[in-house]
């Protein structure tokens, strides 16, 4: 199994992008970004879907959203940091790889910063990526704004291994988080107005679509 994520990632990276180069200053960092294979299955769902408004919640560096936005020059990104040496970071970031006109990074906690969106801007994609223990206070907070067609994706929600596993996690703080992310699965499983699966790739994900009754 890990040989065989080894052996994509390899191929993945034969096609790397100049924005990979920032992979370097995460890991030297410990700034936790999207892994390659995950960024491009988002990547690949933005071409098949042909996305073209995104909402990020949880900028880091700006390495996803420079990915996402590098699909198509159509594609609009707002994506959402609230701490300030990642804000200054991603909106560096964003400005020297040339992506200022197709991405918005808003400086604010994701709890408060829907009034800080365009007016009545729908998004065809969602992409929660911040605390992971809250990850169900952004999904129910913007769901309204995604479109009718829409998908949201929900990023950590193995996290680690402890949520299949939690005996393994010594720590309070820890075990608090990873029981609210086994509640958040749960809670989506069970979300009468969208059909979720999960997929194991990275960190897991989960993938929403709502549903047309
Ligand atoms: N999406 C990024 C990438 O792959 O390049 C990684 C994002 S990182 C996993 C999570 C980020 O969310 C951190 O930079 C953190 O400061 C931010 N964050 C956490 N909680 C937040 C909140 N409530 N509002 C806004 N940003 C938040």
């Amino acid at each position: 199994m890990e040989k065989d994520i080894k052996y994509i990632e390899e191929l993945l990276f034969q096609k790397s992008s100049p924005i990979d180069a920032l992979r370097l200053y995460a890991s030297e960092h410990s700034v936790p970004i999207m892994d390659k294979i995950s960024t491009e299955f988002v990547k690949q769902m933005i071409r098949v879907k042909s996305v073209k408004n995104i909402l990020e919640i949880g900028t880091a560096i700006g390495y996803s959203s420079m990915h996402f936005a590098s699909c198509d020059s159509d594609i609009r990104i707002w994506t959402i940091e609230r701490n300030e040496e990642m804000y200054q970071l991603a909106s560096k970031n964003i400005k020297d790889y040339n992506f200022e006109t197709q991405i918005n990074v808003i400086y604010s906690d994701a709890k408060e910063a829907k009034p800080l969106l365009p007016n009545q801007q729908k998004f065809d994609l969602i992409f929660i990526d911040a605390a992971k223990a809250q990850s169900q206070k952004f999904f129910e907070l913007y769901e309204d704004l995604l479109s009718d067609d829409g998908i949201i994706i929900t990023d950590n929600v193995l996290y680690h291994g402890f949520v299949s596993d939690i005996d393994v996690v010594r720590t309070r703080n820890v075990r608090q988080m990873v029981k609210k992310v086994q509640k958040y699965n749960e809670w989506l499983m069970q979300h009468k107005d969208y059909e979720t699966t999960f997929i194991n790739i990275g960190d897991g994900m989960a993938i929403s679509k709502k549903e047309h009754n």
